[in-house]
């Protein structure tokens, strides 16, 4: 089973449900940390390091100028405005790039080739052995290179790392998903089979709760939405909206400043007293119910 934590807007607490969700959960379990423009999943889960790898993109380099008749074809396929044609040469703009291939395959002339593009480092590891109830936590995250401005190849990667591991190992899968209704986010949110959506009550809370709907709502898919920051707002606004969509809310985590302090301390969420670690274990009961809805359909 592969669940995503996702939120239209950064600052819900989607990675610190992720992280409870990941530290609790009853079965083996790989934790992936796809927000690679700012990880912080494993300041939460504390994983041994096992492995790192540079991830790259392939990109164009113009290897025979002098063969180029300025067809400008090479231009034309680019969607992305990344290789234009100036007095009869192409001039490539590598960090536009998103790696498509297209102008190396219309180039007819050899004048193109393949170069690459840093876009930043996969790791992999498991949480730390000497945390009983974690010891069958793995976990895959990107970083992208400082100064990249593409998302969605790095994601791809961590989940190609994702998949090598699940070959290794069959387990569960939680994604703490990158924030917003963007490509990365659409990105990470490919082939899950269970959508969580954290947001808090408060209008700003469900205004990008409605953007996260509409973008990544599908038949397929079962969703469901967390409320975080309980009674910090107007919690019968994201209910009834909720109610209206047909979304079922399958937790509520309490507004308090003493939970607050303690969160931003980086203290686990389900260690924080009876009450919230039941929350906890209800939420990835919902989520394996909402689960077998989708293998059932
Ligand atoms: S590989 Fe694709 S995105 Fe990159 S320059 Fe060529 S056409 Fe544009
Ligand atoms: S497609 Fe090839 S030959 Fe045509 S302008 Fe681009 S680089 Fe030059």
């Amino acid at each position: 089973m592969i669940v995503a934590i996702a939120s239209g807007k950064g600052g819900t607490g989607k990675t610190t449900i992720a992280a409870a969700l990941a530290r609790t959960w009853d079965a083996p379990r790989i934790a992936v940390d796809m927000d690679v423009e700012a990880p912080n999943l494993h300041l939460l889960l504390s994983p041994t390091i096992e492995g790192e790898e540079e991830a790259t993109l392939d990109v164009p380099v113009v290897v025979e100028p002098e063969n180029c008749d300025g067809c400008g074809a090479c231009s034309d396929i680019c969607a992305f405005k990344a290789i234009l044609v100036l007095r009869g040469k192409p001039a490539i703009f590598t960090e536009l790039c998103h790696g498509c291939d297209g102008c190396l395959q219309v180039c007819l002339r050899g004048v193109l080739g393949r170069g690459k593009r840093d876009l930043g480092t996969v790791s992999w590891g498991r949480a730390n052995a000497a945390d009983r109830a974690s010891s069958d936590l793995r976990m895959v995250s990107g970083r992208m290179r400082i100064c990249e401005n593409t998302c969605p190849p790095l994601i791809r990667h961590v989940r190609t790392r994702l998949d090598a591991m699940l070959r290794e190992r069959q387990a569960d899968v939680i994604i703490d998903a990158p924030p917003g209704t963007n490509c990365p986010a659409l990105t990470a949110l490919r082939d899950i089979d269970v959508l969580l959506l954290v947001t808090e009550p408060t209008p700003f809370g469900l205004h990008d709760l409605d953007l996260a709907v509409r973008a990544f709502q599908s038949d397929r898919v079962p969703a469901a939405v967390v409320i975080n920051r309980a009674g910090l707002g107007d919690d019968e606004l994201i209910r009834a909206y909720c109610r209206r969509g047909g979304l079922p809310v399958v937790a509520e985590i309490p507004y308090r400043r003493d939970l607050a302090e303690r969160c931003a301390r980086g203290e686990p969420l389900e260690a924080m007293g009876a009450d919230l670690r039941e929350r906890i274990a209800a939420l990835a009961g919902s989520v394996r119910a909402l689960a077998h809805r989708s293998v059932a359909a």
